[in-house]
């Protein structure tokens, strides 16, 4: 069964009581649907069957997506899975109302993104708990004057034990697979402590260790909710058209090929072509502009975006997790887990500050004698999560900082990079124009009329999706042209598009198209150039290897770009490069008025490539920023590829390290200032965690720190890490 019809019946396979319904499927992804599908157990059979296939699972909707590759197919999996649960289908489906069992990767999922919430509650209990508990220690000693007893049976002791559970249950793992980890060291610490008589000492330790993982996690998880409100589409309902009725349905019971309806006020729930009405839509999500389209037949529209005024009825091309949108942000989701080169520094040096701690303990016991001194040295260097902190927790608040700004920042990684380069290149058309330009003036032979040259013209760029073809297509559209759809067009990246329309061959394009092609411009070639020198693209059109002649289109340049370039250039960057497809007159033009080191024109996809890896020889890290045609490879050469007006191109979302939602110049600037600030808290808090590491350490040694003062160090420490990281998520760019 070939994928397409397999698309276009959305079959349903019969198992018995259960049924599998495919809800969508796009290449190498398809989400199922079964009541199977309920139960967690059967989660974990159906990934462990499918083995290195990526399975994301959302248990409220009964559905799964598989990601597979060209070594299956979806009929080899959904049989696998229905041998598999052919004699388990009466399982109850209670478990149906669980909480959500998705790794939070599950867009369409109305649960938090925080991958257990139940999880963090109970610890956020227990963290009360132990908060109570030490107050009354505070209080007890410090306003009745009790003494506290700390030996190794006293309950303080026992509370230390009990809230070590976790702690110690990973230890003794790390030992059985012999390993000597921060976990296995802390634990000792923990143990050695309640042995030797300090008790409040090893409650210290604990209480930190609990309050700072629970920070970690609320920090976490606070940036991936930003960026889950960014595109909370809280849509449960839609109408779908049956035999021309629109009936009230479950959002998740629409399949591809559905034509749902859109009115005033609705958030659209799906990615889809209009294929009747008219409406003015908000797409400041996905784009970023604040100006409403009006779309109408034929138009794009994209989940999350608003209905604002009309009606409009929607063939729908991807739901849920599939939608332009769902996939920008697991992209972002995704980004959260890796760990950026600070992160990968900090983990080595708090391994580093692990084996100095052994050795300094050690030392201290054997030169002071004094096992109290070598103790508090313990205490101080068992913590050099504060080291780990410092790093992690600034990326993610810096992450969730973009995200709020409408910055997506796919790992830590690329946002460190961006403030670290010293070359940020721009494509011109769609990046630093709106990438909605407007045909101007229709220039042809005699033998032919603006409306057909038109016509001729929209025919072959019909299907594309070229800012330069949409604007084509619009045009040819509002002269009431009617535009046959079954031509076969090729297009020719950076060039045009070459089209066959029955017996006749269609040509449109630039120069160079025309040049390599071998078809002379005539004089159209000279009547074009007063057009290129006043910037504007020209388009001719041949008929059969006979050129009719040409069009102009004029771009629109986005507000802020004078001020975005100017801004980076006092920032430090030392290299700012337009790169075009356009021709060299045209891009002399658009760049009179800003001030770049360096404009490359009539660059094809692989000289802007080039362009790229020539300039990395040349200096440390290369920003691209690329809107996605015809700049993607140059984008994969980038050390960050940044995408701008990322509605259109689906390239961009998947090759782009950060994706500006906005498209507003003076966010490549705000993410700039967003980089380098993550990377001074970053810095801020590696020497406040090891410079008071060290320091209190070599106080401990020399006897001047108590084993409780040392404790109370690092509560100190690992606080003040956690609220300078926390500082990150709330700063504003002024
Ligand atoms: P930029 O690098 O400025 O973003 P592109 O690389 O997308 O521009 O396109 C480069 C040039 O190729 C355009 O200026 C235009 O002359 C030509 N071109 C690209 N796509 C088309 C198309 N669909 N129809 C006509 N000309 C096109
Ligand atoms: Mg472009």
């Amino acid at each position: 069964m070939s994928f397409y019809t397999l698309q276009k019946t959305m079959e349903k396979i019969e198992l018995n009581m259960n049924n599998i319904y495919i809800k969508s499927a796009t290449p190498n992804r398809v989400r199922l649907k079964s009541d199977i599908f309920s139960l967690k157990s059967n989660l974990n059979v159906i990934q462990e069957m499918l083995g290195f296939y990526e399975v994301r699972a959302n248990i409220k909707c009964n559905s799964i997506v598989v990601v597979y590759d060209k070594n299956t197919t979806i009929d080899e999996i959904i049989s696998k899975i229905s041998k598999k649960f052919q004699k388990k289908i009466e399982q109850s489906l209670a478990a149906s109302h669980a909480v959500c069992g998705s790794d939070g990767a599950c867009i369409s999922c109305d649960k938090k993104l925080n991958s257990s919430p139940a999880t963090f509650k109970r610890k956020l209990v227990e963290f009360g708990l132990l908060s109570a508990y030490s107050v009354y220690i505070f209080v007890a000693k410090n306003v009745f004057g009790v003494v506290i007893a700390s030996t190794p049976f006293s309950l303080i002791a026992l509370v230390s034990v009990v809230a070590a559970i976790p702690l110690l249950r990973e230890s003794l793992d790390d030992i059985k697979n012999k390993k000597f980890t921060l976990q296995t060291f802390m634990s000792s610490t923990l143990i050695l402590a309640i042995f030797i008589g300090e008790a409040t000492a090893a409650f210290e330790i604990i209480y930190i260790l609990r309050g700072g993982m629970l920070l970690e996690e609320y920090i976490a998880t606070r940036s991936k909710n930003e960026i889950k409100n960014l595109i909370e589409l809280d849509i449960k309902k839609v109408y779908v058209l049956v035999d021309g009725v629109e009936l009230e349905t479950d959002i998740d019971e629409i399949s591809l090929g559905d034509v749902i309806v859109s009115r005033s006020g609705e958030k659209i729930p799906v990615d889809g072509i209009i294929v009747d009405g008219e409406a003015e839509i908000d797409e400041s999500l996905i784009n970023g502009r604040s100006e409403s389209a009006n779309k109408k037949n034929d138009d794009e529209v994209f989940a999350g975006t608003l209905c604002e005024a009309g009606r409009i009825y929607i063939r729908v091309d991807a739901i849920g997790e599939e939608t332009y949108i769902a996939r920008v942000m697991r992209d972002v989701e995704k980004s959260l887990k890796l760990k950026s080169p600070s992160e990968v520094q900090a983990d080595i040096l708090a391994q580093k500050l692990l084996k100095l701690g052994s050795v300094m303990t050690l030392g201290t016991l054997v030169l002071s004698g004094s096992f109290i001194n070598a103790f508090s040295v313990m205490i101080i260097m068992s913590c050099p999560c504060s080291t780990i902190l410092a790093a992690s927790t600034a990326i993610s608040a810096g992450i969730a900082n973009g995200a709020k700004q409408g910055i997506l920042i796919k790992g830590g990684e690329s946002l460190e990079k961006v403030s670290q380069s010293e070359v940020f290149c721009f494509d011109k058309t769609g990046t630093l124009t709106t990438g909605k330009p407007l045909v101007k003036e229709v220039i042809t032979s005699k033998k032919i009329t603006a409306k057909e040259l038109m016509e001729y013209l929209a025919i072959a760029e019909y299907r594309n999706t070229h800012p330069i073809a949409s604007a084509i297509v619009k045009h040819a559209k509002s002269m009431d042209i009617y535009i046959e759809q079954n031509a076969d067009t090729l297009v020719l990246s950076g060039l045009g598009v070459k089209c066959k329309y029955g017996k006749k061959t269609i040509l449109a394009g630039n120069k160079k198209l025309f040049l390599e092609q071998d078809i002379s411009l005539g004089s159209f070639d000279k009547k074009a150039n007063e057009f290129l020198e006043d910037g504007k693209t020209v388009v001719f059109v041949a008929v059969d290897a006979k050129v009719f002649g040409f069009v102009t289109l004029e771009h629109e340049v986005r507000a802020g770009t004078q001020k975005m370039i100017e801004d980076l250039r006092k920032k430090g960057v030392k290299h700012i490069a337009l790169i075009t497809g356009d021709d060299e007159r045209v891009a002399a033009s658009f760049s009179k008025e800003f001030d770049f080191d360096r404009v490359y024109a009539n660059q094809s996809p692989h000289d802007k490539a080039e362009a790229i890896v020539n300039l990395k020889k040349e200096y440390k890290n290369v920003v691209m920023v690329g809107d996605g045609v015809n700049d993607t490879l140059a984008m994969s050469k980038a050390d960050v590829a940044i995408s701008f007006a990322a509605g259109g191109s689906e390239a961009a979302i998947a090759i782009s390290n950060i994706a500006i939602t906005h498209s507003h110049p003076e966010d490549v600037v705000n993410l700039y200032d967003l980089s380098k600030k993550t990377l001074k808290v970053v810095n801020q808090n590696y020497w406040m965690g090891t410079s008071t590491n060290i320091i209190g350490a070599l106080f401990g040694a020399v006897g001047l720190l108590s084993p409780a003062a040392a404790g109370a160090i690092h509560i100190g420490h690992t606080t003040s890490i956690m609220a300078n990281s926390s500082k990150l998520a709330i700063y504003k760019n002024s």
